[in-house]
């Protein structure tokens, strides 16, 4: 037993030595065949929903290195946010016979089918950042503290409103994300928590009185929608008067709220641009913080992410335990998904150089 442990132990070291030897070679797999520990050989199925956000792209990217160096193959997708597509790309991993699935889903309700052919297949399943909702075939989740993103989104506003300190009124307008994604309701009602208060005294008031989650989502997270949406509230309810503050859920759509407030007039010294919060660090967002249009965004590092469900994956098929912090908080509808939750961490022109730039995410000259 104690011997056959140590062997195990041995060929890990080895593998792990091996690993690191990889790491930083851009073209994988090395295939180390796993030792006793396990297969290390065989692919993954990695399959994430879009490339039209830069933060799938690295996650996607940031996995696919991070398998290879374990010895993994790797079958990266990206579902154009098409429901459908998404769905026969992990068809056709199972029928290729993926390993492990670690799926970032488009629609979270929508893949309940096709997990269960992956269950008869006997392929587990890791469900990244976004939840897998309405199917028990939902082995682990990778995740950040969902509710706390919306918590420093909205804690941001009041901050730097000063609602707290008895300034105000101001207005303020809502926006939540795609009503199909289960991180969205997690962000709104993070949100939500800190600014009801202040909605209930009067210290922020909604003009457009449109403060539900159904009224303020935005299908897909587009940019362009919010863009739009953003334009109806200004023409509809700041006919007079201004809005001090946006709460945006994600970069990408707070970039198309700033274009909308700027067609509108705003971002002169007279007029300056109001309060416009974000999610993901992505580059045109931190750009436009550090030129002073967008105010704040939620950095949550991708490379983290990728390195917990990796070590998900891989312990699932090495006989190790997958580590998870919590295991009450992410039911599915059928289940409590046991889950790795990460810290998010609210980033603006006065640390994104400590939190982005020193730690590696950015090198300064992609911020130039
Ligand atoms: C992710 C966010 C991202 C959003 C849009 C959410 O599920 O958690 O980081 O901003 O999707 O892609």
């Amino acid at each position: 037993m104690r011997k056959s442990f140590l062997r195990v132990a041995a060929a890990l070291a080895l593998t792990a030595s091996l690993a690191t030897a990889a790491c930083g070679r851009s073209t994988g797999p090395e295939a180390t065949g796993g030792g006793g520990g396990g297969d290390r050989s065989g692919t993954i199925g990695i399959a994430m929903p879009t490339k039209s956000s830069e933060r799938w792209v690295a996650d996607g990217d940031n996995m696919a290195k991070q398998f290879q160096a374990l010895g993994y193959q790797t079958d990266l997708q990206y579902g154009d946010d098409v429901v459908q597509n998404q769905v026969s790309q992990i068809e056709n991993m199972i029928t290729k016979g993926v390993k492990v699935l670690v799926i970032a889903p488009i629609d979270g309700s929508s893949l309940t089918d096709i997990l269960q052919r992956a269950a008869d297949a006997k392929i587990p399943v890791v469900s990244y950042d976004r939840l897998i909702r309405g199917s028990a075939n939902v082995d682990y989740y990778a995740t950040f503290d969902n509710f706390k993103v919306g918590v420093l989104q909205a804690q941001y506003i009041v901050d730097k409103l000063g609602v707290a300190q008895g300034k105000g009124p101001f207005n303020i307008e809502l926006f939540a994300g795609s009503p199909d994604d289960n991180n969205a309701t997690f962000f709104f009602k993070g949100a939500i928590s800190v600014l009801q208060p202040y909605l209930d005294s009067g210290k922020l008031v909604v003009k457009s009185g449109q403060t539900s989650f159904d009224q303020v989502a935005t299908l897909r997270w587009d940019g362009g929608l919010a863009q739009s949406r953003m334009d109806n509230l200004l023409s509809r309810s700041y006919t007079s008067g201004r809005v001090d503050a946006v709460l945006s859920p994600y970069d990408g759509m707070s970039l198309g709220i700033i274009s909308a407030l700027k067609s509108a007039g705003y971002g002169t010294p007279a007029n300056p641009l109001p309060i416009v919060t974000g999610q993901d660090a992505e580059l045109a967002s931190v750009k436009s913080i550090i030129a002073g249009e967008q105010t704040q965004t939620v950095f949550k590092d991708t490379r983290e992410l990728a390195k917990a469900a990796v070590q998900m994956a891989d312990s699932l098929l090495t006989g190790g335990k997958p580590e998870v912090n919590d295991t009450t908080t992410y039911d599915n509808g059928v289940k409590v998904v046991p889950s790795f939750l990460l810290q998010p961490v609210s980033v603006d022109k006065s640390n994104y150089q400590k939190v982005l730039v020193d730690s590696g995410y950015y090198t300064s000259a992609q911020l130039a």
